[in-house]
């Protein structure tokens, strides 16, 4: 079963630029949307023009005061946002308005019922906290789709799935003690990555304890690993919850070879999260799913696992030879070989891997009580 599929996307979304050396550059959307064209995939989604967030929209999620900084900075044009990974530009809270537009206009595509399952690419920065930036993020847009949702449509359950590299900590703890949204967060270890959070002992306070699953996972883990571990978790939480929507966050940085992360599996782990989570909509909450990009910063895997992602919503099989179009075009911008696979043959788990995540299994067992995990 698909269902309409809608791709927010418009210049104004490549304006969230850090700076030439940045990591998260906007060449990022631009060989990914260059790939699915490539492929033949855009011709069966319809593209929806991003707007800029109001002022009261951003304030769904963040402080007033925050904002102001924000607005200073953004006018100053230079700076940092945060301890250093987050630099201030000039137009930064125009550019962060438009990403985070654009993440509403996808909700509001899904919960009109305009689309069945909407993506926002440049949307997904899950680490920006209610007061600050963190991570590359300025404003939080997953969070504040999240309350726009609740207020203006009356959500009251509302799936996050998480598979960027890093924890979604913004996301995790903006919601920790609210029960309307089932967060589901899988990550690089924080003992080796940047958050440094995420731990399966953190699951949710008060009316939330038991709706909040973070799955650290070791260095190197690879596909075997990554989907077992994967079909374990997620499936059962998000039919135990029954969510009104679901929302994935598609941070294409678990690739293994990414720049700033350690994971090592290939773009079929997101085809096979995306398909599962798009047949979970189906049976459970009439398909509606907003997909988010997120980090990922390898060109040619941020491509990759996006398109992967995007052939399970419109459920196009493609084949694995890269088109040789493609690898032209990424040539030109990325100035090093393409890849000529999309997923490439899979790595097997070290055994430790293996051990290391059956206990973290464990742990999430031993914490969750039985009847959030049906
Ligand atoms: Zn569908
Ligand atoms: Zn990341």
């Amino acid at each position: 079963m698909t269902g309409r599929v809608s791709l927010v996307s418009g210049d104004e979304l490549q304006t969230y630029d850090l700076g030439p050396t940045h990591p998260l550059r906007p060449e990022r959307i631009k060989v990914a949307l260059a790939l699915m064209r490539s492929y033949g995939l855009l011709n069966s989604v319809s593209h929806l023009q991003p707007r800029l967030a109001t002022d009261s929209e951003i304030l769904l999620f963040h402080l007033a005061e925050y904002l102001e900084t924000v607005k200073e900075y953004s006018s100053r044009g230079y700076g940092l946002l945060d301890a250093g990974d987050t630099p201030a530009f000039k137009g930064c809270y125009e550019a962060a308005g438009w990403v985070v537009g654009a993440s509403l206009v996808a909700a509001e595509a899904v919960i009109n019922g305009v689309s069945t399952h909407a993506f926002n690419l440049s949307g997904g920065l899950h680490h920006a906290h209610p007061d600050r930036a963190s991570g590359f993020c300025i404003f939080n847009d997953p969070a504040i789709s999240i309350n726009y949702l609740k207020k203006n449509y009356g959500i009251k359950r509302v799936a996050y799935v998480d598979i960027d590299a890093h924890h979604g900590d913004g996301v995790m703890y903006g919601f920790y003690s609210d029960p309307s949204v089932l967060d589901i967060d899988l990550h690089e270890d924080g003992r080796y990555l940047f958050p440094g959070t995420g731990s399966p002992e953190e699951i949710g306070k008060g009316d939330a304890a038991g709706l909040k699953f973070n799955v650290p996972l070791p260095p190197g883990t690879a596909d075997d690993v990554y989907l077992e571990t994967f079909e374990e978790i997620v499936p059962p939480a998000i039919r135990g919850y029954s969510p009104e929507l679901i929302m994935l966050q598609s941070g294409a940085d678990s690739h293994r070879g990414d720049l700033l992360s350690h994971l090592s599996v290939t773009a079929n782990v997101y085809y096979q999260v995306a398909s599962k989570i798009h047949d979970l909509a189906h049976e459970l909450c009439d398909g509606r799913v907003i997909v988010f990009g997120g980090g990922g910063y390898r060109l040619s895997n941020v491509a990759r696992c996006w398109t992967s992602v995007l052939s399970a919503f419109t459920t196009t099989s493609i084949p694995n030879e890269l088109p040789i179009d493609w690898q032209m075009y990424y040539r030109s911008i990325a100035g090093e070989e393409a890849p000529t696979l999309l997923m490439e043959s899979a790595e097997k788990s070290e055994e430790e891997t293996g051990k290391r995540l059956a206990e973290v299994l464990s742990e999430l067992k031993r914490m969750i009580p039985a009847s959030r995990r049906r």
